[in-house]
């Protein structure tokens, strides 16, 4: 009998530790179950490129998966029983349940618009792609001269402002940050990120806290009204709500709690990685909602699971943070080197080095779902049988 694993979403994390089972565990022990509502992998990474009218390789996961063992079930998540080990799916054929003795939990976020009046009725998001192919319809119909606000300072804001800008020099684009802009960077990365925010002429509204959208602008909590005939809203993510409806312990933000293997610390049968998962990571702080998090969890969470099937060590790689990596635009960048725990160090790599350096890192983190284990030769072990036959039993061996 086979034991059976379902990985749900084949976003970064998602594919990566469903290709790293594979590779980690025999085909006859195991059935990996892939569950994931597109037909192929969407590097949201590149979600502000899209949206600025940039074509972005496809992906298709028939091919990333093709002689993987990894079974592709294109459909939509409704919903998790935790108690009954069973995942409630939809698709084209209707609804359907599958069972599971494993799963992981990879459903990763979307954008979170944090309850401000307006958004849902006039903002845009890039957290997704049918939210960054809207943008880009919309922003394909603006006349020169037009205003394009965007809202949040983060390195998504940041990146999605310098790419709408330096795309569509003939815009009025400005950014609206809570604090300064990139207060958070060493004073070598600030600086170079204010030089080319001015080179590319964008404008830049600092400690403004946006509290409402117009269909022609954004308020700000000190009565500031920003121009906005578009408004991009890029004020951190939010999960899904499917994980929040099941019994398994989350955070009031909805993340499933995991513990140093990414295993839930409520159900021993579920692992939860990427966006989706609430893990300490270095300096007792929590992992930060990224690739560069998701990745390097994603492996924990297989190797865990493989190590726990067969009898293996248990994996015991700390999870730690090298750099941020933000783009702005096709030729600059800022490559800010941060702690293990992610605070700002003083070296950044600048300029058009640092925007090779980020397209070098996109494209390793694509590479990195179709080769789970990095191209090193892989080993396939065999479950022990008493762990194959049922959760319960892997369960008893935690
Ligand atoms: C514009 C932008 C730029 C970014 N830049 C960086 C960066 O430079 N570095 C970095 O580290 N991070 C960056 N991020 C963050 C990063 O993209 C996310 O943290 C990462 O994608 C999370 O990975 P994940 O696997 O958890 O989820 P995702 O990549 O979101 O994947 C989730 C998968 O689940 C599927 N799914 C969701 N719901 C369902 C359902 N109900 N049924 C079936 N399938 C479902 C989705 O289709 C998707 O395939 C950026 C994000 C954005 C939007």
């Amino acid at each position: 009998m086979q034991h059976r694993i379902i990985v749900l979403g084949a976003g970064y994390s998602g594919a990566i530790a469903a290709g790293r089972l594979a590779k980690r565990l025999h085909r006859e022990d195991v059935a990996i179950t892939l569950v994931n509502a597109e037909p192929d992998f969407v590097e949201r990474v590149r979600m502000h490129q899209l949206a600025v009218g940039q074509e972005l390789k496809p992906r298709p996961f028939s091919e990333m998966f093709a002689g993987t063992g990894v079974e592709l079930n294109l459909a939509k998540v409704s919903g998790v029983d935790v108690d009954r080990r069973t995942v409630a799916v939809i698709d084209a054929n209707g609804a359907e349940e599958l069972e599971y003795d494993t799963l992981v939990y990879a459903l990763g976020s979307g954008w979170n618009a944090q309850g401000v009046p307006g958004t849902a009725e006039h903002a845009h998001e890039i957290a997704s792609r049918p939210g960054a192919l809207r943008l880009r319809e919309r922003l394909a119909r603006l006349a020169a001269g037009q205003t394009v606000t965007v809202v949040g300072g983060g390195l998504t804001g940041l990146e999605a402002a310098t790419e709408i800008a330096e795309a569509r020099p003939d815009l009025d684009v400005a950014l609206a940050a809570r604090g300064g802009l990139g207060d958070w960077l060493s004073p070598k990365g600030r600086g170079h990120l204010r030089k080319v925010f001015d080179k590319l002429g964008i404008a830049v509204h600092e400690h403004a806290a946006v509290t409402g959208v117009d269909a022609d602008r954004v308020t700000t909590a000190d009565g500031r009204a920003i121009p906005a005939a578009v408004t991009v809203w890029t004020t951190g993510f939010a999960v899904h709500p499917i994980a929040e409806a099941t019994a398994l312990e989350v955070t009031g933000a909805g993340q499933i709690v995991v513990d140093g293997t990414m295993r839930s610390v409520s159900h021993p049968d579920v692992y939860a990685v990427g966006d989706a998962a609430y893990a300490m990571g270095p300096g007792n702080k929590p992992l930060r909602m990224s690739c560069a998090s998701g990745t390097p969890a994603a492996w924990q969470a297989a190797d865990a699971i493989a190590a726990r099937l067969t009898g293996g060590k248990l994996p015991n790689m700390p999870i730690r943070y090298f750099n941020q990596c933000i783009s702005l635009g096709r030729k600059e960048g800022v490559i800010q080197y941060v702690t293990a725990d992610d605070r700002t160090v003083r070296a950044a790599l600048t300029g058009r080095l640092a925007a090779v350096y980020k397209e070098l890192v996109c494209k390793g983190a694509a590479w990195g779902v179709a080769n789970p284990t990095l191209g090193m030769p892989t080993r396939r072990r065999r479950v022990a049988r008493e762990r194959a036959t049922a959760g319960s039993a892997v369960k008893a061996l935690a």
